[in-house]
């Protein structure tokens, strides 16, 4: 069982975040660290070809820089091995753009199921992993709370707001998978000296037989043309309950037309 897993680098979200005042664009430089959203999805994958009994784990990351920091994370957890694409023609990419960087990577590796989150934590346009299975020709679902692989096929429980859907689909398919599908595993020491060995292939636009013209700003379908920061939250109203507490926010809740 071959799975192949989409990890994003981003700037730690702790840090403070910096737009390049010409493209208004997320500065990505430096250190990237291994998107939360998609350790689900690598422990998902780990999972998955330990119940099939073997197989493994491919990384597949665009991201500048030849930076690799966020896929050793992940390395250490299991995965086998990389792929990351890196090459100055893809700064200021749109989400199909980095669709279809990560599908002429992603068909290198044959995969039997590829898995993404449903959402990055910077960008979060939440239309890359459909557009990829697009590009890839093969079926999507997104989602997923629960994934199970048997007899050729992936049966999952796609996440809804009611409840949850059983979908089956043929492999190989593309997989999203929401936070909370699984608990993702730390990575031990033994894990993180052995990723520090483990392959990583640096690829470039033109080694993947991509035109520059379609990907990076040049490339991109929509361009941003003004930021403002967002509204600064008000303090919000302060209830002292003096034993009457309550009947203040029920009158607040009334308000709000929520009760
Ligand atoms: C604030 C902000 C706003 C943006 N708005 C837009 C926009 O409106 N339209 C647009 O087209 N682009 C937009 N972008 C650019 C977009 O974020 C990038 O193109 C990004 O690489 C893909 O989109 P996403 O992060 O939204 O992906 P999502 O669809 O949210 O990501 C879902 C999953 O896809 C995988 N994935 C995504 N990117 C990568 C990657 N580089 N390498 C490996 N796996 C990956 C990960 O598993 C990720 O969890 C925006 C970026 C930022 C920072």
């Amino acid at each position: 069982m071959n799975v192949v897993v989409c990890v994003k680098q981003i700037p730690d979200p702790a840090a403070p975040q910096r737009l390049d005042p010409e493209t208004k664009t997320l500065v990505r430089e430096g250190k990237l660290i291994l998107d939360d959203s998609d350790a689900y999805g690598v422990e998902m994958g780990l999972q998955l070809a330990e119940q099939a009994g073997g197989g493994e784990v491919t990384l597949v990351s665009m991201a500048p820089g030849g930076e690799t920091s966020g896929l050793r994370t992940a390395l250490a957890m299991g995965a086998a091995k990389a792929i990351l694409v890196s090459d100055d023609a893809l700064k200021g990419s749109d989400a199909l753009a980095t669709a279809k960087v990560l599908a002429k990577a992603i068909e290198r590796a044959q995969p039997d199921l590829v898995i993404a989150a449903t959402e990055s934590t910077d960008g979060y346009t939440g239309t890359m992993p459909v557009q990829l299975a697009e590009l890839l020709g093969l079926p999507s679902v997104t989602f997923a709370k629960k994934v199970s692989v048997g007899d050729g096929a992936v049966q999952v429980q796609r996440q809804t707001e009611a409840g949850y859907d059983e979908v089956q689909c043929p492999l190989p398919a593309v997989v999203t998978v929401t936070a909370g599908v699984v608990e993702p595993r730390y990575p031990s020491f033994k894990g993180i000296m052995a990723a520090k060995n483990k392959p990583v292939d640096q690829l470039t636009v033109a080694e993947l037989g991509i035109d520059a013209s379609q990907v990076g700003l040049a490339g991109a379908g929509q361009e941003v043309t003004e930021v403002e920061d967002a509204e600064a939250r008000s303090g919000g109203q302060i209830v002292v309950d003096e034993g009457e507490g309550f009947q203040q926010v029920v009158q607040f809740l009334e308000q709000l037309k929520l009760v």
